[in-house]
């Protein structure tokens, strides 16, 4: 009996932290994978994880199938706004590796590279070879005509190569095995090589629980924050060279809740008031002079924003 309860909340220690101080069935996840699946929440380090985690042949059949169809407007808009995210992310990783990287030859691998927009502004220097992976057929054809980059359909455990920086935008929370992929990632990178990991803020579990609710909703296996996500690569033969929280620049200060709100409406089309408008038309105004500051970094205490509250993190090899 003893050993039955021993194993039980073995299997209830957090994967980061390895706390048993976990809260289970905080949410669940519908209509993402075959069946429903929990939300636990470490109390410690405050980690949110799927349980049961979702099997290899899941993963890979949901990307392979998610595509997008909306129709003209709001895929124009869409990709409006991964624009202005990738611009965002490039002068951010400019401004904070080496200027060297850019200058000499340099080879960049993006993991999960959509449709290859991100790795066309490191495309256009000429200096840079850049390499990249896609589950989805349809992106890595729109890749490959639009811009010209040969994306390949590989495991992320079975690229070859060394690289001197590692792209992971939105990627990283949806692998499984991340400490694999972490060890697989120095297994891959040059000495002094860097990982880039941009992903999305999660709320405290004393958030509104509709709130939290929405925001789990998502293919995500794991919710991060800054602390938690910089206390498993530390341990992991990581030195985090920056850390930062990121949201969409509005040009006049906005109250905590019409931030939510324009994030709502930027990030999933959600209307929640019409009084939102304003501040949407002036962030589009800020985006068509400013096109590289449609994200400003964050104060650390501001509260959680909601989706589009982002977390970006720049890793080096340790030594
Ligand atoms: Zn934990």
């Amino acid at each position: 009996m003893k050993n039955i309860k021993k194993n039980t909340s073995l299997n209830f220690r957090c994967p980061i932290c390895s706390s048993h101080k976990i809260m289970q069935r905080v949410s669940s996840v519908k209509q993402i994978w075959k069946t429903e699946i929990w939300v636990n929440y470490c109390k410690e380090c405050k980690l949110y994880f799927l349980f049961p985690m979702p099997s290899k042949k899941q993963i890979k059949s949901y990307y392979e199938n998610e595509y997008y169809i909306y129709n003209i407007w709001v895929r124009t808009l869409k990709e409006y706004f991964r624009y202005l995210r990738c611009k965002s992310q490039f002068e951010y990783l400019k401004a904070n590796t080496l200027s060297e990287l850019y200058e000499n030859r340099c080879n960049i691998l993006e993991v999960g590279a959509g449709d290859g927009m991100l790795l066309d502004l490191f495309n256009r220097a000429p200096n840079i070879h850049v390499n990249g992976t896609e589950y989805n057929s349809k992106a890595r054809k729109i890749a490959q005509n639009k811009y010209n980059i040969r994306l390949e359909d590989k495991e992320f455990s079975d690229i070859e190569g060394k690289y001197d920086m590692i792209l992971m935008s939105h990627v990283f929370e949806h692998f499984v095995d991340i400490k694999l992929v972490l060890r697989k990632t120095l297994e891959l990178l040059k000495k002094d090589g860097f990982l880039f990991i941009e992903l999305p803020n999660s709320p405290v579990i004393t958030a509104n629980k509709r709130e939290i609710d929405a925001y789990l909703r998502t293919a995500h296996i794991y919710n991060f924050n800054i602390a938690n996500l910089e206390l498993l690569v530390k341990k992991r033969g990581f030195e985090v060279v920056c850390s930062d929280r990121f949201f969409y620049t509005t040009p006049i200060k906005i109250s905590i809740e019409n931030r939510k709100n324009l994030g709502n409406l930027l990030m999933s089309g959600k209307i929640e008031k019409i009084a939102i408008f304003p501040f949407v038309i002036l962030f589009l105004i800020n985006c068509i002079f400013h096109s590289t500051r449609a994200f400003t970094r964050l104060k650390d205490k501001t509260p959680w924003l909601g989706t589009g509250d982002t977390i970006r993190l720049i890793l080096r090899k340790k030594q």
